[in-house]
């Protein structure tokens, strides 16, 4: 199964991702994740990325194109994935296109998960202090908010328009969301 997740920073798309690794045995993949641990090993990528993550801003698609590439090809990523926080535009939606196409591995669908601003910015509020990672902090936060309006929001019509997207609500509790999903998902296969 291989499948995109979709949905605003706080939406709940990370921990939904982690459930249905588990429910579906394909890897959970986020350029979040990714991105967080280059930071941490002080990689070439983490000293790059620290600074343009902490401004809540994106990084440069052909970067983002390169680690993806390498990571959908890694042995485990054979029997499908769940892509979280890629792609964040246009540009990434249609390069991802072109690289499943590629590797003859296209997508099976988009789901995006609904949430209204106003629970999305208590949940990030939550998650910087259990979590306390340097991109939740309101600034930031608010910056992150404004590049999903603009840049990722218009990802979920593109695969509207490829017949690919399903939407969830994203609100009531986490097994409530992930019911949703994997109905979503069963009915996917079904058609
Ligand atoms: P996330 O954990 O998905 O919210 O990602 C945290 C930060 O990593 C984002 O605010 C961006 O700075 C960066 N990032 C993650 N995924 C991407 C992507 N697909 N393209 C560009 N930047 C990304």
């Amino acid at each position: 199964m291989r499948i995109v997740l979709l949905g605003a920073p706080g939406s709940g798309k990370g921990t939904q991702a982690a459930i249905l690794t588990e429910r579906l045995g394909v890897p959970h993949i986020s350029t979040g994740v990714l991105l967080r641990a280059a930071v941490e090993a002080g990689t070439e990528l983490g000293r790059k990325a620290k600074s343009i993550m902490d401004r809540g801003e994106l990084l440069p698609d052909d970067i983002m194109l390169d680690l993806i590439e390498e990571r959908l090809q890694a042995p485990d990523a054979k029997p499908g994935f769940i892509l979280d926080g890629y792609p964040r535009n246009l540009s990434q939606a249609a390069s991802l296109d072109g690289l499943l196409d590629r590797l003859d591995k296209p997508l099976d669908i988009a789901i995006q998960i609904d949430v209204d601003a106003e629970q999305v910015i208590r949940r990030i509020a939550k998650r910087a202090e259990k979590e306390a990672r340097s991109d939740d902090s309101e600034e930031t936060v608010r910056k992150r908010m404004q590049v999903y309006e603009e840049q990722t929001a218009p990802v979920v019509d593109h695969y509207a328009r490829n017949g690919l997207l399903t939407q969830v609500l994203g609100e009531g509790s986490i097994e409530d969301v992930n019911q949703r999903i994997m109905a979503a998902l069963k009915a996917d296969s079904i058609d």
